[in-house]
């Protein structure tokens, strides 16, 4: 297998550059199962497990290796490695699980891009659509909407008139995945060494589009192996794909888990204990800047909250702030359009009476 392939890139090499030459590869994570790994490497498929120092140093479930992450190895023999670091990821999407700790579980790293995928039917949700690109913005990803299911849908103009107003610079690509029908369009984000994920609700049709992207090709070496159990095995197990254009496809349990806490219930709740921290502020509309009695900049200052994870939090509401004014203005934009049609009809309807 050959790095650039998988994805490597110049900012790896570079962190990399200090194990060059000691007898140490690079290898990329394609599953990850109770602690033990598969990689993909230049010498092939390696299974691996990471050395004792690395899991003492670990700071919590975030520094250990994920699919899609970038490590240092060495090799024992053709099959079996070591894992020694975790390079610095590119981007990352993690669950946070509230607790007395919070923990973050990483679920996928080193996406370039990530298909936001929205059934043109009845799930069709802009709410939802903007939870989602603020968790791909935060995760350090490039979004890019996938309208599926356009076979069912009357009215696709419009629907993408919609989503351009709450996204007027993200790329919107209308698909009927089912019949194969406007995947084409995805191939700039698809060339070799390129990491792409999809992201949704379920029903949406994400298996659909992962289905076609593999191709026929990769379904058909699964059909001849179905005698040797083995084999399928291995093939349908892998979390990091290559696919047939030279990209590869990231699809873990905990990416498709994702959704739970983007649902209706909002991504608030993603920083349930930092909005409960915030309730014990002396201020009830405290900015957790210099209040007296700040229950979150205390957090921070004894290290309960880590900082990195309250910048995410700031960053979220800054979004979603500016999302709600954007809501807002359009708001105002379709009154105001909503009063011009009526004054017109009126218009007319007296230009009429007086001919
Ligand atoms: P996932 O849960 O997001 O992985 O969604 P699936 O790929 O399993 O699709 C859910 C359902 O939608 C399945 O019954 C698919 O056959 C159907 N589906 C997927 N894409 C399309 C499409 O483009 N048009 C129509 N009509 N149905 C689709
Ligand atoms: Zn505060």
């Amino acid at each position: 297998m050959n790095l650039d392939r998988l994805g490597w890139n110049h900012s790896f090499a570079k962190n990399f550059a200090s194990y060059q030459g000691q007898g140490y590869l690079a290898a990329r994570v394609a599953l990850e199962h109770k602690n033990a790994y598969i990689l993909y490497s230049e010498v092939g498929e390696l299974s691996a497990k990471i050395t004792g120092k690395l899991r003492y140093r670990a700071s919590g479930l975030q520094d250990f290796p994920a699919v899609g992450d970038w490590v240092v190895i060495s090799t024992h023999d053709e099959k079996t490695a070591t894992i020694h670091r975790v390079l610095p990821r590119k981007s990352k999407f993690s669950r946070k699980m509230a607790g007395a700790e919070t923990e973050e579980q990483v679920v996928a790293t080193n996406v370039d891009t990530v298909f936001l995928v929205s059934g043109l039917d009845g799930d069709f949700n802009l709410r939802r659509i903007e939870r989602y690109l603020v968790m791909t913005w935060d995760s350090g990803a490039n979004p890019v909407i996938i309208l599926n299911k356009a076979d069912l849908c009357e009215d696709v103009e419009q629907q993408i008139w919609d989503v351009e107003e709450i996204a007027p610079l993200v790329p919107i690509v209308t698909l009927s995945a089912i019949s194969n029908q406007g995947l084409d369009a995805l191939t700039d984000y698809l060339q070799p060494g390129q990491t792409v994920a999809l992201l949704g609700s379920s029903g949406v049709g994400k298996s659909t589009i992962a289905n076609q992207l593999i191709g026929t090709s990769v379904q058909k070496v699964q059909t001849v192996r179905q005698g040797d159990d083995r084999g399928r095995h291995t093939t349908t197990n892998r979390q990091l794909l290559p696919l047939p254009s030279g990209a590869m496809l990231i699809d873990t349990p905990g990416m498709r888990e994702i959704q739970i806490w983007a649902g209706d219930e909002g991504l608030q709740d993603a920083f349930g204990d930092i909005e409960t921290l915030a309730r014990r502020c002396h201020f009830r509309d405290c900015q957790h800047d210099r209040e007296p009695g700040c229950a979150v900049r205390q957090a921070l200052a004894d290290g309960t909250l880590h900082k990195k994870r309250f910048s995410s939090y700031q960053k979220l509401q800054k979004e979603l702030h500016y999302l709600s004014v954007r809501q807002d203005k359009k708001a105002a934009l379709v009154e105001k359009e909503k009063w011009k049609q009526i004054h017109k009809a009126i218009r007319n309807h007296y230009k009429f009476k007086g001919q």
